[in-house]
């Protein structure tokens, strides 16, 4: 799914990407409505615009619901009831951002991962 950016804002809402720390895009199309899994098939990779293209992990089949995992792209999530409802069986029972993700899921998500995220971890390293 090919992500196109429609408006840059400074502030998260519901149907934000959050892009940088502090940038959030509104994209074009069916994106924004994209729902969450704790187990995704699907993940993050930059296009040549900057937007967020959502790629297979896995072989997805027909009829399959699209889905990423939310912490791939932001680092924190409001706007989401606490409690997840994707039904996986490693559900983590809330929809958290990057900042909450467990390390063992960091490692299954590298290579589909926001490179903000990284790049904030390791400032934050330092
Ligand atoms: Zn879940």
């Amino acid at each position: 799914m090919r992500g196109v950016i429609d408006e840059v804002l400074s502030v998260n809402t519901v149907h934000t990407s959050q892009i940088g720390q502090n940038v959030f895009v509104v994209p074009v199309g069916l994106m924004a409505f994209v729902n969450h899994c704790c187990s995704p098939n699907c993940g993050i990779k930059v296009n040549e615009t900057g937007a967020h293209d959502y790629v297979a992990m896995q072989d997805i089949v027909v009829g399959e619901e699209i889905t990423f995992d939310y912490a791939m792209q932001n680092f924190f999530v409001d706007h989401f009831p606490s409690q997840c409802m994707c039904g996986a069986k490693d559900c983590r029972g809330e929809i958290g951002g990057w900042q909450n993700l467990p390390q063992n899921k960091r490692e299954q998500y590298q290579g589909f991962i926001a490179p903000y995220l990284l790049e904030l971890d390791a400032k934050n390293a330092l």
